[in-house]
């Protein structure tokens, strides 16, 4: 953790941490257990709320920060202010691979990622920390 890469604590918002980790019990994980929450705030300063969702055909699973996104665009709205995970567990419960370059799509290089658990607020992140020399929107600007 990087003071100039990493969004400070006191720059933490709480209410969208605690929305998240008020998704992540509602989470459909019969197969691994490991429930998640994901809460966007977006340009309208309105939060989105998303959980994982297993399949018993394992591929077709998907995760917290799709769903999300998924309701933020059924919205209307098209920015990632601000998102937050929560998830159980020692570790850090990150967005997957996949999951970072769903964000970046919406997403600025310093958009902050909140991570908590089921007590609350662990750690926060930039994107560009997470993916960095990112792949977006940018690249594919038509001339
Ligand atoms: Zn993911």
């Amino acid at each position: 953790m990087t003071p100039s890469s990493s969004p400070s604590v006191k720059d933490t918002d709480a209410a969208l941490i605690q929305a998240a980790m008020t998704a992540m019990a509602s989470a459909y994980a019969p197969y691994s257990g490991f429930s998640v929450g994901a809460a966007i705030r977006d340009e309208k300063g309105q939060i989105h709320i998303g959980v994982n969702v297993e399949n018993a055909a394992y591929p077709q699973g998907s995760c917290a920060e799709a769903g999300a996104i998924a309701a933020m665009i059924m919205a209307g709205s098209r920015q990632i202010t601000a998102i937050a995970v929560a998830g159980k567990g020692d570790l850090l419960c990150t967005p997957c691979g996949g999951c970072r370059q769903r964000i970046r799509e919406f997403a600025k290089p310093e958009t902050p990622i909140w991570i908590a658990d089921e007590n609350g607020f662990r750690e926060g992140f930039t994107l560009d920390t997470l993916l960095p020399h990112s792949f977006g929107p940018d690249h594919l600007e038509t001339p």
